[in-house]
């Protein structure tokens, strides 16, 4: 039997373990592919830290691209573009499979389907242990999106599409069309530098970037922000400075993606009339966000939260990657890189660093 090494996440504070596994041979619609590249996401982050609780031991990293290795006959042997899928290819996938017949699959949210599962937040098991980033293999579910990268765009870019990426798709999918719209958005991690490339190329006329920290707010800018606001600076004169600058006395569409509940209700407060707040940052615990009803009702505001995408967000990320990875910095988002057995460092990097990503070339 072919064996393949991955790294053990064995709970938080617990080291990580570098172990060779068997690789089982494919079943029902399933491709085997080796990864190549791993971009490790604030979520891996958060559960490395205890601040996320997983099953484990269990195989982290789920922004992934990677070579196929093998299509089992049964897979319907094309991506999601209808694109022909062989051996050798470079593929990324969905971060989850579910069941396309389910309830929720069947209204655009494949994401919340029944049969759930999630790559890169699975328990290892004795037949099933190929199913995340940290690993030189993975077995890709039935039911999987897949979709073929282009040979030209670099691995580190790449790997960032099946979360990040395609996550900010499916916000910008929340907030409908963006064409001659003023933007705020909240958290300059690459959900939100990402977000502003994605406005721009959207048609979106003005773009603020906020966040806490003055180097994320600089790097924003290069990805074509019109203006930036340190919130660590920001007061309420600040706040009516940058409302009156619209002709609707505030932005039409706010999203949030850094979890803040001070960003969220700051947010709110500078939406004009019809105004659209997209919230994706707060996927852990904080405090509850201040909502002034009165003033959602009389201003005919929108809240939408969205969390993860479903498959058109998908291809939608990968268009707007292939068309714009080499218009703005895309390169300088991997700051640093590391082999598969030096994965704990790699951890141990993001944490005390706080790069955008920090990436795993396997
Ligand atoms: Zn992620």
């Amino acid at each position: 039997m072919r064996k393949g090494k991955l790294v053990a996440f064995n709970g938080s504070g617990q080291p990580l373990t570098l172990l060779e596994h068997d690789i089982p041979s494919l079943g029902e619609g399933e491709i085997l592919v080796r990864n190549r590249y791993t971009t490790l996401c604030g979520s891996d982050l958060h559960t490395y830290c205890g601040i996320r609780q997983e099953a484990c031991p269990s195989v982290l990293g789920h922004e992934i691209v990677g070579e196929i290795v093998e299509i089992a006959d049964s897979h319907p042997g094309t991506d999601d573009n209808g694109e022909a899928l062989k051996p050798g290819d470079i593929i990324t996938w969905s971060i989850f499979s579910s069941d396309p017949q389910s309830v929720f699959a069947q209204e655009g949210i494949p994401q919340k389907g029944t049969n759930l599962f999630k790559y890169g937040h699975a328990k290892i098991t004795k037949n099933n242990a190929f199913h995340g980033g940290l690993a030189e293999y993975c077995v890709l579910r039935r039911n999987t999106g897949v979709l073929k990268i282009p040979e030209s765009m670099p691995l580190p870019i790449a790997a960032t599409l099946n979360c990040a990426i395609a996550t900010v798709a499916a916000s910008l999918r929340m907030a409908g069309d963006l064409t001659g719209k003023n933007v705020v958005i909240f958290g300059m991690g690459l959900l939100g530098i990402a977000c502003i490339a994605m406005c721009r190329e959207a048609g979106a006329s003005w773009i603020g970037a906020a966040d806490i920290a003055d180097d994320r707010l600089l790097h924003a800018q290069h990805f074509g922000a019109n203006q930036r606001i340190n919130l660590r600076q920001h007061s309420e004169e600040g706040t009516d400075v940058l409302k009156k600058q619209f002709v609707k006395k505030g932005v039409d569409v706010v999203f949030d993606m850094s979890g803040s509940p001070d960003a969220m209700e700051l947010g709110m407060d500078i939406l004009a009339i019809g105004g659209i707040a997209v919230w994706v940052g707060a996927v852990f615990k904080n405090r509850k966000v201040g909502i002034d009803a009165e003033k959602i009702i009389r201003n005919l505001h929108t809240i939408k939260g969205i969390h993860n995408y479903n498959f058109d967000d998908f291809k939608y990320a990968l268009d707007f990657l292939e068309n714009s990875w080499q218009k703005y910095p895309f390169d300088t988002v991997v700051e640093q890189e590391f082999e598969l057995k030096e994965a704990e460092q790699a951890f141990e990097y993001a944490i005390s660093h706080k790069p955008l990503r920090v990436g795993i070339r396997i």
